[in-house]
């Protein structure tokens, strides 16, 4: 279930991507920038074949050097974002994953879904958001506890 594809964009993530707003996130920070992602039946039901091309059109006409998964929650959805964080490596393309949930939390998950998309993630983003550590310091987080 998505929220919002982009093909083209400098800011969420190193270079030039394509970023991937899921919908649904099970975290609920207080605080959180965008609620409306958390209700996973809001979204858009979208294919992974179709996003794929949309990836792939995106590289042709704008040289991304790869995509962003945001959300909402990634990990949420592993296992139709491992498939297709896959299908973006195959092409060449680099894989970045935002997530509400630790580091420690996804090597110890029970869902084996959550170490598929951890494998195929080149760069982490971790942790909640907690509206008393903003930080606006760095790019890409939005508290200092997330690393
Ligand atoms: S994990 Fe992200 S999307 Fe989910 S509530 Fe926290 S900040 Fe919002």
């Amino acid at each position: 279930m998505i929220h919002h594809f982009l093909p083209l964009t400098m800011v969420e993530g190193p270079g030039k991507r394509s970023y991937l707003w899921v919908q649904g996130c099970s975290i609920r920070c207080q605080g959180c920038a965008v609620p409306w992602t958390w209700d996973q039946n809001k979204g858009k039901k979208k294919e992974i074949q179709a996003l794929f091309a949309e990836i792939e059109k995106s590289k042709r006409e704008h040289g991304i050097e790869g995509v962003t998964f945001l959300g909402g929650e990634p990990f949420d959805q592993a296992r139709p974002l491992a498939k297709l964080a896959a299908m973006v490596k195959e092409i060449g393309l680099s894989v970045m994953t935002f997530t509400g949930y630790l580091y420690e939390d996804i090597i110890s998950s029970s869902n084996p879904h959550h170490m598929e998309l951890l494998q195929m993630t080149d760069l982490l983003v971790d942790g909640p958001f907690i509206k008393e550590k903003l930080d606006v310091s760095r790019p890409w987080v939005g508290s200092s506890n997330q690393r």
